[in-house]
């Protein structure tokens, strides 16, 4: 998978990026990042890419040309034009279905904002999706950029070292995923559950899909409309989120 970056700070999502397993997977050739300055096609001697708002108001606005033409400098070496994702607090919110879905692409274009973001008319021009990374608001779409690459990345085969890994997290069948425990036994006086001792892979797996269970119904109730429950699983969901609503009843 191929991702440009179209950014004025190419080298704060490059070095995030690099850190770690999406760096490795650079180098074993099954990912490409590519950080394009936006700074670089500025149109005037002193690199200014920003200009005050028409209409008045705080803060500056990014211009069109300079985004315009990173883009294209993109845009014209690749044979497809890839979907171009502008990263914004007004977009569709990320998550882990979007994921799976921008996995399946070869090549994406990301593109970030700063200041008060960027000039309408080339976001129309230029922009396929537009994508939040939650209700707040950045300072940048930097950071935006680099979570959703780094859960996309994740998810292209051999990218991880066990890809088996990604299928069974958290919200990978709308449930959060078991508790993990590793070595020592014992820590701080707090055990390991015997069960995950026992060598017995079906009692493993039973207690994890009901500890999936029981996490989600606690934290996350709202997913568990989509998850697929058998009748069993749904009355200890229902179980536990009776005893939640009791718990914060009692406060
Ligand atoms: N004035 C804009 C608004 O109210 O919608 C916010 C601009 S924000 C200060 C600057 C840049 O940060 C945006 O252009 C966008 O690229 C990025 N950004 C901020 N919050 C974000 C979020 N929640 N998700 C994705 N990108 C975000």
């Amino acid at each position: 998978m191929k991702c440009h970056i179209l950014t004025l700070f190419p080298d704060m999502v490059l070095e995030g990026l690099r850190t770690s397993i999406l760096g490795r997977a650079e180098e074993k050739g099954l990912l490409s990042l590519h950080g394009v300055n936006i700074r670089d096609f500025a149109e005037n001697k002193h690199n200014r890419v920003d200009d005050a708002p028409y209409g008045g108001g705080a803060g500056l606005v990014m211009q069109p040309g300079p985004v315009y033409s990173a883009w294209r400098s993109v845009a014209e070496t690749c044979e497809r034009q890839p979907r171009v994702i502008y990263l914004t607090p007004q977009g569709r919110v990320f998550n882990q279905e979007i994921a799976g879905e921008l996995a399946e692409e070869e090549e994406l274009i990301f593109l970030c904002g700063h200041y008060e973001g960027i000039d309408e008319r080339v976001l129309e021009l230029i922009v396929t999706d537009y994508l939040s990374i939650g209700d707040y608001v950045l300072t940048g779409g930097e950071l935006a950029a680099m979570v959703v690459i780094d859960s996309v990345a994740r998810l292209v085969p051999g990218v991880l070292h066990n890809d088996a890994s990604a299928e069974i997290e958290t919200f990978s069948d709308s449930l959060l995923e078991y508790p993990q425990y590793t070595r020592p036994e014992e820590f701080m006086g707090k055990k390991v559950p015997e069960v995950l001792l026992s060598g017995h892979h079906g009692n493993v797996d039973k207690w994890r899909r009901e500890q999936s269970v029981l996490r989600t119904a606690r934290s996350r109730p709202d997913l568990l409309k989509k998850a697929a429950l058998t009748e069993a699983e749904q009355e200890l969901a229902e179980k536990e989120l009776r005893k939640t609503l009791d718990f914060h009843g009692e406060m």
